[in-house]
């Protein structure tokens, strides 16, 4: 029923949610597109979206079935390239806009990839190990036909990690008879993965974020920054600004949200390895109120979360003059219009959590070589693929008067129509 519902709202144009987002920041883009626009229709609708059920036999003897989702919105620039979300709340319109702005992501920082994303409607703290194992594993094979290192590479999103990529990479290479380290990124090391793959989505929002601060004369040392979400993304971009001096003044995760004026320490020893089980109430401050954590006092506000946290009314009470968007879709189109009014500086996800994709084409491009780079080198060509990218959108935002998001978009939607007009249409 909710499947049919949510694929419903897509084809009857649903108002609010993150598609919707997502086709208003498109609408934005198309004044701006000259003749290009013709094309511009092609990011509205996504070329493939596979739905499909996934049943588990569960520890206790009993059969339960899971719904899970493949989305493939375009591949005009190359293969698909998106996560894997495992979460509740997880439904074919989110994976949609998620996989759209994957196809944005990619092409903002010349990747030669499109844009693709999947999930599961699932809350894993519910599975037993062996259950989340058996349910990856039929959810890969499921999937199987759409995904492969020639057409669509899956890599970790929220509640997802190595351990997850090695499942799939194996489910999928034992399917097809022989090991394919190359279908999805985000795997350990020893099965290649690549070195800083764990933390290029928080090292990207620390490198972005860097940059604006030092167009808008902000002085990292000493800045206050506050966080919300606290797991691969959230964590390390956290560790990074804490590192060059920066106070991390709040911290929020999905059950606790904690306070310093002083600057909470996000690395006490002992800490756990794995980011994505990292918890602020393992860290020392004050408790606040969920909502208190939108009114702190602070000069960068990184939402590393899930999408629409931002709404209009937290845009009004915000007091950062830097927003990174760490996290998908964090910002309502309606608060981008309260946060520009009032000055305060948006770093877009397509550009700021760009980090991820770009070492997961750096781990993609090393599996097929069977070459692998030093940590040193992949933080460095990071480095510089952002800070490149980051230049070239600030000065078209700068030239065409509009804001950083919409540049972003312009940007990348440029190269993908350019595609879309230059491979032309089949038949
Ligand atoms: P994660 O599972 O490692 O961590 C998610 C964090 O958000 C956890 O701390 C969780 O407790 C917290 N959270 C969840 N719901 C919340 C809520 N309602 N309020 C406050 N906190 C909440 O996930 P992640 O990989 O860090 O992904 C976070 C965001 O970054 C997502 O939007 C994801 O799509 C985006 N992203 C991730 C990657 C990546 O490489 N992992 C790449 C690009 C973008």
């Amino acid at each position: 029923m909710t499947t049919l519902g949510t694929s419903l709202s897509y084809v009857t144009g649903s108002t609010s949610g993150p598609w919707s987002t997502y086709l208003s920041q498109v609408d934005r883009v198309i004044p701006h597109l000259g003749g290009l626009a013709r094309w511009a229709d092609t990011l509205k609708h996504p070329k493939r979206t596979l739905i499909v059920d996934i049943p588990i036999e569960m520890d206790d003897g009993t059969v339960r079935h899971f719904e899970g989702f493949r989305v493939q919105h375009n591949l005009s620039r190359g293969p698909g390239k998106g996560g894997v979300r495992y979460h509740p709340a997880v439904s074919l319109e989110e994976v949609m806009a998620l996989a759209a702005w994957m196809t944005v992501k990619t092409a903002a920082v010349n990747l030669p990839f499109g844009g693709a994303k999947g999930g599961i409607r699932v809350d894993p703290a519910t599975l037993s190990p062996n259950e989340l194992e058996k349910l990856t594993r039929r959810y890969t094979s499921e999937i199987g036909v759409v995904i492969g290192p020639q057409n669509d590479i899956p890599a970790p999103d929220v509640n997802t990690n190595a351990q997850i990529m090695a499942w799939m990479m194996d489910t999928y290479s034992q399917n097809l008879g022989f090991t394919a380290t190359g279908v999805v990124t985000g795997k350990p090391i020893h099965l290649g993965g690549s070195l800083g793959r764990v933390t290029a989505t928080g090292r990207g929002v620390f490198v972005t974020g860097r940059e604006a601060a030092g167009r808008l004369g902000l002085d990292l040392a000493g800045a206050r920054v506050a966080v919300q979400g606290f797991g691969n993304v959230g964590a390390t971009a956290a560790e990074l600004f804490a590192s060059v001096g920066a106070k991390i003044v709040a911290v929020q995760d999905e059950r606790t949200t904690l306070f310093d004026d002083n600057g909470i320490n996000v690395t006490p020893a002992g800490r756990e390895p794995d980011l994505k089980a990292r918890r602020v109430d393992h860290l020392r401050g004050e408790a606040i109120s969920r909502e208190a954590f939108w009114d702190v006092a602070c000069d960068i506000l990184v939402p590393a979360a899930l999408e629409g946290q931002l709404t209009a009314e937290r845009a009004r009470r915000v007091t950062a003059k830097l927003v990174l968007e760490g996290a998908n879709g964090p910002t309502l189109p309606e608060a981008d219009d309260v946060l520009a009014e009032r000055g305060i500086l948006v770093v877009p996800d397509v550009i700021c959590n760009a980090g991820g994709v770009t070492v997961s084409y750096f781990e993609w491009v090393q599996d097929f070589s069977s070459f692998f780079w030093t940590e040193d080198e992949i933080n460095a060509r990071l480095d510089r693929i952002l800070v490149e990218a980051l230049r070239r959108i600030w000065d078209l935002a700068e030239s065409k008067r509009i804001s950083l998001r919409t540049a972003t978009f312009l940007q990348a939607c440029e190269r993908i129509l350019m595609a879309r007009q230059e491979r032309g249409l089949y038949p």
